[in-house]
């Protein structure tokens, strides 16, 4: 009988096709189930953990979360717009988040409270997103001055950016009075960051044509300010170089409308060298606006945009979710509203 093929051996237990620790890890990254009222006074008192934790129920998708999520938001309005909005771009590679922590260092220093929020559709949290790993900041996470949050999961562009531009309303209504919102500039994503800051600084490195960087000429255009990072060492001469040629090519791009001048400079993250002059062209910049109107005429039309995007999403949402529209992409095809291709035509 043991040597028969009818013979079953005892096998081991079957593991559970569910991971047992899934449960406890999805409780632990559900925001709590506070009140929209503790969530706000936490805000408003600086409460890191309560910011945080505000802004996970704003990237949730579940409607109970997005409905407090809402009211937390609508309340923290009125205590936002009094921060400078910052949004720094530049292909993998050209130092953006070591220019981060090491500016980010020196605003603390000056008395500056800063976020650091990111948009990076490209990637889940999980695979390394831009910012997803603190050590890449080790400083600046913790400086009691500096807030730092990872993009978003991955998901739409459209998405993302509008959770980040939320997360922003919450920090600063939480007293950070610096915005940095980091992207990788090679996609879409910097438009997004444009339509919710102030001022766009692309940072860029010698050496390299701007084709070899991977930065579009409309990127550029966008610029407020070009810092050639890595001018240290051997690379000295090169960023000076750099720095002319981004100059001129600067003055053939079209007048912004802002009356600014865009520019290019020279620094070294790693050597903290040429932050200054970063610092004093980015206080001009917000005098020059503030006094003219622009900077209040950008938020009008980022406002609107911004507007005009959520009634566009909701609308779509509420569009694709009706009973109707399933019953006739139903009806349109076979198969559960698939349409089916001719036999014909399959290769
Ligand atoms: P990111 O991908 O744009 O965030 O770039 P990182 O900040 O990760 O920097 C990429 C590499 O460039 C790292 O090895 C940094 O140490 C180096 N790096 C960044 N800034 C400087 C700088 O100012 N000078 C030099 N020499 N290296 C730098």
């Amino acid at each position: 009988m043991q040597n028969s093929a009818l013979f079953v051996q005892q096998g081991i237990d079957r593991p559970p096709l569910i991971n047992p620790d899934a449960s406890s890890f999805f409780r632990k990254h559900q925001p709590p189930e506070y009140a929209a009222q503790t969530y706000i006074d936490g805000i408003r008192n600086g409460d890191l953990s309560i910011l945080s934790q505000a802004i996970t129920l704003i990237e949730s998708t579940r409607s109970d979360h997005q409905r407090i999520a809402c009211n937390v938001l609508e309340a923290c309005l009125p205590f936002s717009g009094n921060s400078i909005r910052i949004g720094i771009t530049g292909v993998p590679g050209a130092g953006k988040s070591t220019f981060i922590e090491s500016f980010g260092s020196y605003l603390t220093r000056e008395g500056r409270r800063l976020a650091v929020l990111a948009i990076d559709p490209s990637s889940e949290r999980s695979k390394g997103s831009i910012l997803g790993d603190k050590t890449r900041m080790e400083r600046l996470a913790g400086d009691p001055n500096a807030f730092i949050r990872p993009s978003p999961s991955a998901g739409s562009l459209g998405g993302v950016a509008r959770k980040t531009r939320e997360s922003l309303i919450l920090c600063e209504a939480a007293g950070y009075n610096v915005i940095f919102i980091e992207t990788v500039g090679v996609g879409q994503s910097e438009i997004a960051v444009h339509s919710m800051t102030d001022f766009f600084l692309l940072l860029m490195l010698s050496g390299a044509g701007d084709e070899l960087q991977g930065i579009k000429r409309g990127v550029m255009e966008m610029a407020d300010l070009i810092v050639i990072n890595k001018a240290d060492g051997d690379n000295v001469a090169k960023a000076s170089l750099a720095q002319s040629l981004y100059q001129n090519a600067l003055h053939l791009f079209p007048p912004t409308g802002s009356e600014w001048t865009p520019m290019a400079l020279t620094a070294s993250a790693v050597e903290h060298k040429g932050l200054d002059a970063i610092l004093q062209k980015i206080i001009d910049y917000f005098s020059l606006t503030r006094t003219n109107g622009y900077m209040q005429y950008k938020r009008r039309q980022q406002a609107r945009y911004w507007m005009n995007e959520t009634i566009n999403e909701t609308l779509r949402n509420r569009f694709f979710r009706h009973p109707h529209k399933k019953k006739v992409a139903f009806a349109l095809g076979k198969e559960g509203g698939r349409v089916k291709k001719p036999s014909s035509l399959l290769v």
